[in-house]
């Protein structure tokens, strides 16, 4: 099939905004006699106008010959999909080969390495709007899906029959509600049919994949509206029953402010990175976590419940996340367990508060301060202490420094503030 060609004057993509060391990738594979075309997302982000996070490259080369061209900053990975990583700098680029998926299987695709033409790279992709090639070399883009139509009428598409394509690859469902929620687009009715026609597939998804997904969307920005629509698909109710079920009732409302809040803070877009991932899961338990702890705040003294909080954060971690997946990554695991049972010392239950400089000795504290900026947000009774403690971590690094160049023996310990003294924020 003759693909659609766009050219510059209709598609209106600024060349010069995409990334100079993608450009270059993609002239070396040109020199060394191979195609190769920017693909999938980035160029689906330039044509909704956003800035791509990363650029994915698609080249007739395969991996071995990419390696020759690049050398030492080109590593292959994966076995699924055998893909490159070059180097460049502190930027790296996923180059894959051009492959074919076979689109009539209905089964669940357990390898995928079977080269192709650029048409059946295509078309093994999951929706049109990341269907679309963008050829650096004339400024065209190359469309053999209809992606280019259905991003003008913010249209989400299976390519190809959606029944068959959710049950090759079950986190396509996942993903077709990431889109959903990051671009507003709507979802066209047979692959919203067959969404819900094929939503118990998604447990046979490999978990990984599946958290990452999630994480991802815990990054984007959206993840409020992406848990909305995971949880009225029924996809949350699948991977995850317990928080499912919350979700459904007055907490889930709360816990829908904490994403919210870490939402705004995403999209605000002042951040080089993303919220750490532990700070992330905090905003899905902490809630629960919170409510436990007030439900029974009289029996409650500052500093004699510490193991108790402690055991309760290893309870909620075993009901709602570990009991689906038992791998969920240990260091998100402890990190956020660290975070929460130190929210309770940042904005103690009676009131009486110290800047103890051992707290901020931690290497972990900045996340938990973090994660007090999310609670702040969501509720502006704890302003006044996140700014306060914002403060005197500054000054307790301002004076790190200044110990660490003069390397001086006299090193004053940070005063201590009071809670709601009126002078907490006043440094
Ligand atoms: P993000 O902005 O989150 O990175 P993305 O669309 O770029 O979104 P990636 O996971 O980086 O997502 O994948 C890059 C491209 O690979 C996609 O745009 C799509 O063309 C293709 N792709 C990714 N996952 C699948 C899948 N499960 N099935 C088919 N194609 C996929
Ligand atoms: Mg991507």
């Amino acid at each position: 099939m003759q693909p659609k060609i766009y050219f510059i004057e209709e598609h209106g993509i600024d060349p010069t905004i995409i990334d100079p060391d993608a450009k270059q990738v993609m002239s070396r594979l040109r020199e060394a006699g191979f195609t190769a075309y920017m693909v999938g997302g980035s160029v689906r982000d330039l044509l909704t106008k956003r800035t791509p996070k990363d650029y994915d490259i698609s080249t007739s080369a395969r991996p071995e010959q990419i390696k020759q061209i690049f050398q030492r900053n080109c590593i292959l990975i994966g076995r699924r999909f055998r893909l490159a990583h070059i180097r460049y700098g502190h930027k790296i680029f996923e180059v894959s080969t051009f492959r074919a998926g076979d689109t009539t299987e209905s089964d669940l695709i357990v390898h995928d390495n079977t080269w192709g033409s650029p048409e059946e790279d295509a078309r093994r992709r999951d929706f049109t709007i990341n269907g679309l090639f963008y050829d650096t070399s004339n400024h065209t883009i190359i469309d053999y899906v209809g992606g280019w139509q259905d991003i003008q009428k913010r249209i989400l598409r299976t390519i190809g029959d959606p029944w068959n394509r959710f049950k090759q690859d079950p986190v396509r469902m996942i993903r077709l509600l990431k889109f959903r929620a990051r671009l507003g687009f709507d979802i066209a009715p047979l692959s919203r049919r067959a969404l819900i026609g094929c939503r118990q597939e998604i447990v046979k998804s490999a978990p990984a994949r599946i958290l990452e997904e999630f994480f991802r969307m815990l990054e984007s920005g959206a993840a409020m509206s992406f848990f909305v629509l995971m949880s009225e698909s029924g996809l949350l109710d699948l991977l995850f029953p317990a928080l499912a079920d919350l979700m459904k009732q007055e907490m889930g409302q709360t816990i829908y402010r904490y994403l919210a809040a870490a939402d705004r803070i995403h999209s605000k877009g002042h951040l080089k990175q993303p919220l750490d991932r532990s700070v992330l899961t905090a905003c899905l338990l902490f809630p629960i976590l919170d409510k436990h702890l007030s439900d029974q705040k009289e029996e409650i003294l500052e500093g004699s419940h510490y193991a108790d909080v402690m055991k309760q954060i290893a309870v909620l971690f075993r009901e709602y996340i570990m009991s689906s997946f038992t791998h969920f990554p240990r260091r998100i695991t402890a990190t956020a367990a660290f975070i929460m049972t130190l929210q309770q010392r940042l904005t103690p239950p009676g009131g009486k508060r110290h800047h103890r400089p051992k707290i901020l000795r931690n290497k972990e504290f900045h996340l938990a301060l973090t994660f007090l900026k999310i609670r702040a947000l969501v509720n502006e009774k704890y302003l006044e202490d996140y700014t306060s403690w914002k403060e005197y971590y500054r000054q307790s690094l301002k004076q790190n420094d200044r110990k660490h160049s003069h390397s001086s023996p006299n090193h004053k310990r940070p005063a201590q503030v009071k809670r709601n003294s009126g002078h907490g924020s006043s440094h």
